[in-house]
């Protein structure tokens, strides 16, 4: 007789890998199914949450409460977190095959876009997602050094990555103390010399990535005073009518609150953030190290909502200490799942991964490695949805796996000298880390060594 998979006797078998926003959106979606589903969610780390945890910046602790809401989905009926196992070394794709009747990739966008310029790999230019995982305690980046004994940062990029990087950079320690921060970048940020902060878009105020909320914090900083030069809030005619386009609240928005930060009086703060726009870059000098960037001046071209910037050959320099890249971020492939070297994404039609226009049967995706890096954390529940549907609509179709047992799979881990780390550990770990950050007046103190995490189990 065929298994029918999605019964109490043979529940639908799904592996995700990765554990962050978009794995935990999924995992929600699958275990509330009418049909009966077990999730095995994989992690490289021993750790839960991905960029809820990496990537989030610590001052900003509101949006990290939003774990409180996949601590419930960990806490469903048939499902079980595997962290510390490599999905595509520890195990690769085809193996993990064996195991599972699909597998739905929520790996995430891991790396940095290049800018593709002459002198982008000097010593003190930096991409964003380096420092970002440095100060928030990443495991990989705890042994990175950034040396901020000049005075001049600069920063490529007007996202919120950017936004993130420039707040780190322009907080006082007293604003920062009482976060999650990584306690070697407290201590670091602590020497700090930095008293400019240069923000470099590559398009005009109304085009701007950033969001009101984050533009707006620059207003509120104890030390740091933003400077907006009022001559680049004179916009062209398209970009005048972005600004009155209905739909464009946010932009309107943030231009009000660059208005208001242009006629804010500096006081006696130590430290700037200067914000540039129509700029890019197109090279950085130094000898050893990056010294100084060469800028380009821009215009903008094309219709309202469509502006692209343009070089106008106008050259300026920038005196540069430290530069970092944040221009978006990219997926990396793994072994055995078809990649789209471009765009740096799973290719997928509704979550349903692809190779060449065909859909690879059993294989999904969802969240930055499926849409790549675009919105904000709640976007990942709408597209983790997406993928969920097409993968409940193919439940009747798909190979059932040969065998539907996690515990022989953890066998042939630990006999790799893997220490699987269950949900029930995590917890072991978390409370730990927020005893530890109880000494120090901070919710947390986060283990910065996979060692140190599995140590205390
Ligand atoms: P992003 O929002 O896509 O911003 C990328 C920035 O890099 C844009 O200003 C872009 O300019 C610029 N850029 C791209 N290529 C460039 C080049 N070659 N030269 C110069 N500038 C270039 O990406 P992100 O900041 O990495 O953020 C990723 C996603 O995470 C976004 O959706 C963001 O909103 C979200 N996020 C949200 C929060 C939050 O809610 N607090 C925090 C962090 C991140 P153009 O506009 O001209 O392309």
């Amino acid at each position: 007789m065929p298994v029918q998979l999605g019964t109490n006797e043979r529940p639908l078998r799904v592996a995700i890998v990765g554990s962050g926003p978009s794995g935990f959106y999924a995992a929600g979606a699958l275990l509330k199914a009418p049909v009966k589903v077990a999730v095995d969610m994989f992690d490289r780390l021993p750790v839960p949450y991905g960029l809820v945890r990496y990537g989030v910046a610590p001052d900003h602790p509101k949006i990290k409460n939003v774990t409180s809401v996949y601590k419930k989905t960990a806490e469903l009926e048939g499902f079980s977190f595997l962290g510390n196992v490599n999905v595509g070394t520890d195990i690769e794709v085809s193996e993990l095959k064996k195991y599972y009747d699909a597998v739905l990739f929520a790996c995430g966008a891991e790396t940095d876009r290049k800018l593709g310029i002459p002198g982008e790999d000097l010593k003190g230019s930096h991409t964003a997602t380096e420092f970002v995982a440095w100060y928030n305690g990443h495991p990989d980046y705890r042994g990175r050094a950034f040396d901020l004994s000049g005075k001049s940062a600069v920063i490529i990029g007007q996202g919120n990555v950017a936004m993130d990087v420039c707040r780190i950079l322009s907080k006082t320690v007293d604003e920062l103390k009482a976060t999650d921060i990584a306690c070697h970048a407290l201590e670091a940020l602590a020497e700090s010399n930095i008293k400019e902060i240069h923000l470099i878009g590559r398009r005009g105020p109304v085009q701007a990535a950033f969001t009101p909320v984050e533009i707006r914090e620059f207003g509120e900083l104890a030390d740091c005073h933003p400077v907006v030069d009022p001559k680049d809030l004179e916009v062209n005619q398209a970009s005048q009518a972005e600004l009155d386009a209905p739909d464009n609240a946010q932009r309107r928005k943030n231009y009000e609150i660059l208005k208001s930060l242009s006629a804010m009086q500096p006081g006696n703060k130590r430290k700037r953030l200067i914000v540039h726009f129509l700029k890019s870059p197109v090279e950085l000098v130094g000898d050893k190290g990056v010294q100084k960037v060469i800028l380009e001046k821009n215009k903008l071209t094309g219709e309202a909502g469509k502006q692209k910037s343009a070089g106008t050959g106008e050259k300026e320099e920038l005196k540069c200490d430290i530069l970092f890249r944040s221009v978006g971020y990219r997926g990396i492939p793994i072994k055995g799942v078809p990649f789209h070297e471009s765009s740096g994404v799973f290719p997928n039609d509704k979550g349903r991964i692809t190779e060449n226009g065909q859909v690879v049967p059993g294989l999904y995706t969802t969240g930055w490695i499926k849409r790549g890096p675009s919105g904000v954390i709640g976007t990942n529940k709408p597209d983790s949805e997406e993928t969920v549907a097409s993968l409940l609509a193919d439940a009747g179709t798909l190979t059932p796996c040969a065998q539907p047992d996690t515990r022989a799979l953890t066998k042939i881990l630990n006999a790799k000298g893997k220490r699987v780390v269950t949900f029930q550990d995590w917890l072991k770990i978390d409370a730990a880390e927020i005893q530890r950050g109880q000494k120090a007046g901070k919710p947390r103190e986060k283990f910065v060594a996979v060692e140190e995490m599995i140590s205390i189990l």
